[in-house]
């Protein structure tokens, strides 16, 4: 380890204190805003069927492993999941990626409340299907994608799949009660409900570790590119592409979201990409990559850019503030209740603000054929890679020492 003060987790204290607090308070009522009764319905029967193999184990036990408040990672024995029903499917992880989002996750820092099962990008390998599944057969390797969604809805039949009409609002992997408890990668099992819909195979000569993060961190970053990047580049070919990443040092979101956004907007033509972030490491593993990075400090002597892309979290107003006219602020986004928005300059300077969560599902294809082209190489993002079984070490390490990105194999 290297550098600044390290990460620290927050004890049990905080972190329910943390849950009850003004930024929880705005996230909560957005997050039950449509199918509460669908959402207490998952949760009331989740707790039943503890309760149920608690009294009577009927299912094989496996490992998963949970994050608890205080920073502590540890495998817990637990009951296998449930058939795959008609439609769903049993998968065995076997390269699961860290999302940026896990060290303040697993560190009881967001509004998610633990302890939680960690894990929501995977390659994993299919272990049974149900009767009515055609795209997977036990044996296929598939990208998983972080969010649940049934594929034949609406929103999903439009790709908006991360607005599946079929599931409780923000239903997702690896992020506990707040998603609704459908289980963690960085587990012997997990079961996938559609899994038709939502499994993508993974293509021959690709490695597992390196598509893991196509279940979500790289698909947020190329949508925040690829609808915006080709139409700059053909007004003016050295368009900049400005990646805002962490704006103070001691930030605990990981950092694979802003370097994989350098390397898609590479591969996807821009020739001036610039990464503002205030961890050295950051800034020397994304030179190492070719891309230019600066200190936050030294953004104020540079000109705006028409793209910008927004992955600090915190500084949403300066990411706008740095767009040039005309241009485009693309958001990653935060779980903050408010940001302060320079709202006259981005009028004056006709300035598009993009943003909300990724849906995955409809890009995991065209990612995987950027990397199959060899036009994109996310494994050069990855800093840690160590066996499942050593996950409790290896993943406290990575969030205490605020790594990149870590991946797990199986
Ligand atoms: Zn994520
Ligand atoms: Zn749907």
């Amino acid at each position: 380890m290297r550098g600044h003060a390290a990460n620290r987790p927050r004890g049990a204290l905080r972190h329910y204190a943390g849950l009850l607090g003004p930024n929880a308070a705005a996230v909560a009522p957005a997050m039950l805003e449509r199918d509460v009764g669908a959402r207490l319905t998952r949760l009331r029967s989740a707790g039943a069927q503890r309760a149920r193999q608690r009294l009577r184990p009927s299912r094989p036990r496996m490992r998963a492993l949970q994050a608890a408040p205080g920073g502590k990672l540890r495998f817990r024995d637990v009951p296998a999941p449930p058939p795959p029903g008609p439609d769903g499917a049993i998968v065995h992880p076997i390269a699961i990626a860290t999302c940026d989002i896990d060290c303040p996750m697993a560190m009881g820092m967001l509004q998610m409340p633990l302890p939680l099962h960690l894990g929501h990008e995977c390659v994993a390998e299919v272990v049974a299907v149900g009767e009515r599944v055609q795209g997977a057969r036990p044996g296929d390797r598939v990208v998983v994608p972080y969010e649940v969604s049934c594929g034949a809805c609406p929103p999903c039949r439009a790709g908006l799949t991360a607005s599946c009409a079929s599931v409780p609002p923000v239903s997702a992997f690896g992020m506990g009660l707040a998603t609704g408890h459908w289980g963690g990668a960085c587990s012997d099992l997990l079961r996938v409900p559609y899994a038709d819909a939502m499994l993508v195979p993974l293509p021959e000569g690709i490695d597992p570790a390196a598509a893991a993060s196509v279940a979500d961190n790289l698909c947020d970053a190329y949508r925040h590119l690829a609808p915006h990047l080709p139409a700059m580049l053909q007004r003016d070919r050295d368009a900049e592409v400005l990646i805002l990443a962490a704006q103070r040092r001691n930030m605990p979101f990981g950092a694979s979201l802003p370097l994989y956004c350098g390397l898609i907007a590479k591969a996807l033509g821009a020739r001036n990409v610039c990464l503002v972030d205030a961890r050295a490491r950051v800034r020397e593993h994304a030179q190492r990559l070719g891309i230019e990075a600066i200190e936050p400090r030294a953004l104020r002597r540079r000109p705006r850019a028409p793209l910008v892309v927004d992955t600090s979290v915190m500084h949403l107003g300066r990411a706008l503030a740095a767009t040039a006219p005309d241009g485009v602020c693309t958001s990653s986004g935060s779980l903050h209740r408010a940001a302060r928005v320079p709202i006259a300059a981005a009028y004056v300077r006709k300035a598009t603000l993009h943003m909300g969560r990724t849906s995955a599902r409809p890009l995991m294809p065209v990612v995987l054929d950027l990397m199959r082209s060899g036009a994109l190489a996310p494994e050069l993002v990855i800093s840690t890679q160590a066996p499942l079984d050593q996950a409790p070490r290896v993943l406290g390490e990575h969030f205490r020492e605020g790594s990149i990105k870590a991946v797990l194999t199986a």
